[in-house]
């Protein structure tokens, strides 16, 4: 038997909220206004677990963290990330790799991009790469408004786990 990997893809928008901490790629950002939300408006950490989770086959970030779970409020994305992992690796998966990117004016992520590619490496446990791009002024991320984050990850069935009983495999 022969396993596929399997891709999965997250996006996540939160508005910029003044005065507000800047939380992003699982850092703090001193020089610019962080997102407002149920958790800690991380919206690189929240794609990157939504793409795990969708390679996975999981379901989705509002399944596993919904608004309506209290025990969830104020949570760090890389708590999140810690959470996501370890579901991933009960169904049966490990990661592969992963990347992220993050849509927005502020903060600059260039210069801190080796910084979060390691620090999400070690939460996801494998290579997770950070790049960033603006939209030249257009929509709400041109406009200052708000972030927004795009990722996917790549994982694997792990031999003898619980995800060789399931989908994606082909046998030979
Ligand atoms: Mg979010």
């Amino acid at each position: 038997m022969t396993s596929l990997p399997r891709v999965g893809l997250g996006t996540d928008v939160h508005p910029i909220e003044a005065g507000r901490p800047c939380r992003l790629l699982c850092l703090h950002f001193d020089d610019a206004d962080g997102c407002a939300g149920h958790s800690d408006g991380d919206v690189a950490a929240h794609a990157l677990c939504d793409a795990l989770l969708s390679a996975a086959g999981l379901g989705d970030l509002g399944e596993v963290f919904g608004t309506g779970r209290p025990e969830w409020h104020g949570v760090s994305g890389a708590d999140m990330l810690r959470h996501v992992c370890g579901l991933v690796c009960a169904a049966g998966f490990r990661v592969g790799n992963a990347a992220v990117q993050v849509i927005g004016n502020k903060p600059k992520v260039g210069p801190r991009r080796a910084e979060a590619q390691k620090l999400l490496s070690e939460l996801v446990g494998a290579p997770v790469s950070v790049s960033a791009t603006t939209t030249d002024g257009l929509g709400l991320t041109g406009r200052g408004e708000g972030l927004a984050a795009i990722a996917t990850a790549l994982v694997i069935a792990d031999t003898g786990g619980p995800a060789d009983a399931g989908s994606g495999q082909i046998g030979r």
